[in-house]
């Protein structure tokens, strides 16, 4: 441990060797598919700056981010000959930004599709790009009628490469949901009008779907970085984060006393108390407030009362006294209470504890060249 590190209140770690670990077994499960990462909303939390590097060197080619910015910001990152694309489409005036930065837009409306050949055409160039058609989300895409219509339309087909063909999934985290072959087959239906563009279909969920669903690039997101995509699939991904909070004080409070805002958790006995410093302005959600827990060692430490925005207080008495001390750190994720637990605890998914993870922690990277923890903190 190094002084920074040693006076941090939160501190997350970020497992890059596990990172890759993650990318190359879901390579393999959708080969000889190309596996893209999406490394939207920075990485679901983790940092493009160092997700996205790491990736790069891992081999992929293919980032999807969901908005131009986040292009933007990840464009220095990635090598010449690599693909950025920007999946919540193209947005009215940006057309000639994402030329100008070689982003490939996902064109999801026939009016995208009429701007962005505008533009080709205007510049006398074909622009490449992505086709999203709704195969039954009703979120993004074309209708298939629409499709149909830009299928017949000699100037777009001319005027705009399409990289690919995409649609998305709505319940691949339900592998039994008859949902899944219904989106595939009109999924399937649609890309035939456009034979030359690949096809992509699966995200992580889709990823351990059937091989009819990887077609020619999958795009995963949450299972590079971690959570299971599916119910109870027992498909456990290398777990990719770690996150330890500090305590910053102890007390021993009497029979009856009330913690924290609204003293709506009271003592039952004489307890112990230790207070965390992390709160849910770092992201960790107020919704655990009396419903979850840190770890210390092998002894659960159930929270007491809500949490605030900068701090919350665990009941340690389960602990021998004098067993934790004011400056140590006590596990919320970690190997005793997974990313999986706090979301179910939280009422939520994996997704949003991810991508709520806040900018004040300390991020402690482990390397890629050694799997001891080693450790390298970013300022
Ligand atoms: C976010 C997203 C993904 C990645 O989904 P995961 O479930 O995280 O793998 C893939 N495709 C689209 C269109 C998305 O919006």
């Amino acid at each position: 441990m190094n002084d920074f590190e040693s006076i941090e209140g939160a501190i997350l770690t970020i497992d890059l060797p596990a990172l890759v670990a993650n990318y190359e077994r879901l390579r393999n499960r959708v080969a000889p598919a190309d596996l893209a990462a999406v490394v939207k909303a920075d990485a679901y939390g983790l940092g493009v700056q160092v997700v996205v590097p790491t990736l790069v060197a891992a081999g992929c080619s293919h980032f999807f981010v969901a908005h131009l910015a986040e292009a933007l910001a990840i464009r220095p990152l990635i090598p010449v000959g690599r693909t950025i694309y920007v999946l919540n489409g193209l947005i009215a005036g940006a057309e000639a930004i994402c030329v100008d930065h070689g982003i490939v837009p996902v064109l999801n409306s026939l009016a995208q599709a009429r701007r962005w050949l505008d533009l080709a055409v205007q510049r006398k160039c074909p622009l490449h790009a992505v086709l999203q058609v709704d195969s039954g989300m009703s979120r993004l895409g074309l209708s298939p009628a629409d499709a149909e219509y830009l299928a017949a339309d000699a100037h777009f087909r001319r005027y705009v490469l399409l990289r690919a063909i995409m649609s998305h999934l709505a319940c691949a985290d339900k592998p039994e949901s008859a949902a899944n072959e219904q989106q595939r087959e009109q999924f399937t239906r649609l890309a035939s009008l456009f034979p030359d563009a690949a096809q992509s279909l699966a995200n992580s969920g889709g990823c351990l779907l059937d091989s009819a669903f990887h077609g020619d690039i999958a795009r995963a997101g949450i299972a590079l970085y971690g959570a299971d995509p599916a119910d109870g699939t027992d498909q456990p991904f290398a777990p990719v984060i770690r996150l330890d909070a500090r305590v910053i004080q102890l007390r021993t409070v009497l029979d009856g006393t009330g913690v924290g805002y609204g003293l709506d958790w009271r003592a039952c006995g004489e307890r112990r108390l230790a207070t965390l410093s992390i709160g849910y302005a770092d992201g960790w959600p107020r919704s655990l407030s009396r419903r979850g827990a840190a770890w210390f060692g092998d002894v659960r430490l159930p929270i007491a009362g809500r949490i605030s925005m900068d701090s919350m207080t665990v009941d340690v008495t389960g602990l021998p006294l004098g067993t934790l001390e004011e400056g140590d750190l006590v596990e919320l994720i970690g190997q005793h209470q997974r990313l999986e637990d706090v979301a179910r605890d939280a009422g939520t998914i994996p997704y949003e504890i991810l991508t709520g993870l806040g900018p004040r922690y300390a991020r402690r990277i482990v390397p890629l060249t050694c799997r001891a923890p080693v450790l390298e903190v970013l300022a």
